[in-house]
């Protein structure tokens, strides 16, 4: 039942591959999901007080990712990384925060600095009605700029709450955070006593069950999910260490709460989907079918010469009119943007809905099999070359 599909209002079918942004990593009405949550609506829909389910999610969240030693469940990525933000402040009594060019976090206005997502297909980084008191809290680096870390630690460390990343980026397009980059973030955090903030709404259980915290074997001091943890429904998460968690309340002074966090409906298709993602060789599955994908498209643009490249990690893709995967937000801004507005309108004319957006990354699902990948690539070799003309 379960697909990569869905319809517009004329009947037309479109291969997916926004997949809601993220979260649909089953496809479209996976049965146990659909079950799960069928079951939970005859139970009740919200009830303001934890419900077993919402413990046994927070169990599989801290099984599945080691650092989360303690979580807390909000309605939205957001949430997430707002909350985790003023965690962090005021567990160090500091308040700058680092964020990277290109990462977008959600839009608590701390956050909504030279971001990435919406913002940069609006050519507007920074969102209006943020203000300028609280921006300047925000220090904006470049994503992979070793050299310019390590100097903003010497000059200002000691007024560093934390630093937040998204680990593999997919708000300016997919680009991977090197290892070296990673690690450095690691090492002047805990030396300066700033928090690590990995950002693994998008890429957590995305591109590894155990997200990129897995894949780089980096601890963070506290992680931000949602997206997937949802199974399509408004569910999100953030944890970490035990000692600084304990500074949310009620035990510690940090507020934060929400009538509608951890809502049965949505921790049903949460915790479903979780519980799916833990079948043997699900990874290799879904990593299979996006290096099909992005190794198709890459040979069809070659073969219509043009300058192209692609990446992908697990289920989560890039797609750069350049002769080499970016490594910052700059990079990505140099790629021939002019050639991904014709190739994504071509591609949606044949039923094949990519993102919108040079700035975004593109999600595979389970459900995206060898005769739906192979659809997508006919599309492709045509738009190509009719992109050359
Ligand atoms: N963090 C990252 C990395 C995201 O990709 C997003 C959304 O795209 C968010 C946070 C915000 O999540 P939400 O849209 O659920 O508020």
């Amino acid at each position: 039942m379960s697909r990569p599909h869905f319809w517009d209002a004329d009947g037309k079918r479109y291969i997916d591959y926004i997949g809601s942004w993220g979260p649909m990593i089953l496809g479209h009405l996976d049965a146990q999901v659909l079950a799960a949550v069928q079951t939970a609506l005859t139970r009740g829909f919200s009830f303001g007080t934890p419900t077993e389910a919402e413990i046994e999610m927070a169990e599989e969240i801290c099984k599945l990712v080691p650092s989360i030693e303690q979580v807390r469940l909000v309605s939205s990525g957001t949430e997430a990384t707002m909350s985790a933000l003023r965690l962090a402040r005021g567990f160090t009594g500091r308040h700058r925060i680092i964020k990277f060019a290109g990462c977008y976090h959600g839009h608590a206005d701390s956050l909504l600095i030279k971001a990435g997502s919406g913002l940069l297909s609006f050519g507007q980084p920074t969102s209006a009605g943020v203000p300028e008191a609280i921006a300047q809290h925000t220090t904006v680096l470049e994503y992979n700029n070793l050299a310019q870390l390590s100097e903003t630690f010497a000059s200002i460390g000691e007024e560093i709450a934390a630093v937040i990343v998204e680990p593999i980026a997919g708000n300016m397009n997919l680009v991977r955070g090197t290892p070296e980059f990673l690690r450095m973030l690691r090492e002047l955090c805990t030396q300066h006593g700033a928090l690590l903030i990995f950002d693994e709404v998008m890429s957590g259980f995305r591109v590894a069950l155990g997200g990129a915290q897995a894949l780089y074997g980096i601890t963070p001091d506290l992680s931000c999910l949602g997206k997937i943890i949802g199974g399509g429904m408004p569910a999100a998460a953030f944890g970490g260490r035990r000692d600084i968690m304990a500074h949310l309340a009620p035990l510690g002074a940090v507020y934060q709460a929400g009538t509608l966090a951890g809502n049965p409906l949505a921790v049903a298709a949460g915790l479903a989907t979780l519980k799916r993602l833990q079948a043997p060789n699900f990874y290799d599955q879904l990593e299979a079918r996006t290096a099909r994908l992005t190794a198709g498209l890459t040979q069809a643009a070659h073969e219509a010469g043009m300058t192209f490249s692609t990446d992908h990690v697990g289920g989560m893709f890039g797609l750069y009119f350049a002769a080499h995967r970016p490594t910052c937000l700059a990079e990505v801004s140099r790629s021939n943007l002019d050639n991904f507005k014709p190739f994504f309108h071509h591609m949606l004319a044949a039923g094949v809905y990519f993102a919108p957006s040079a700035y975004e990354a593109g999600f595979v699902s389970i459900t995206h099999d060898d005769t739906v990948i192979d659809a997508t690539l006919a599309a492709a070799r045509m738009t190509f070359s009719a992109l050359q003309r």
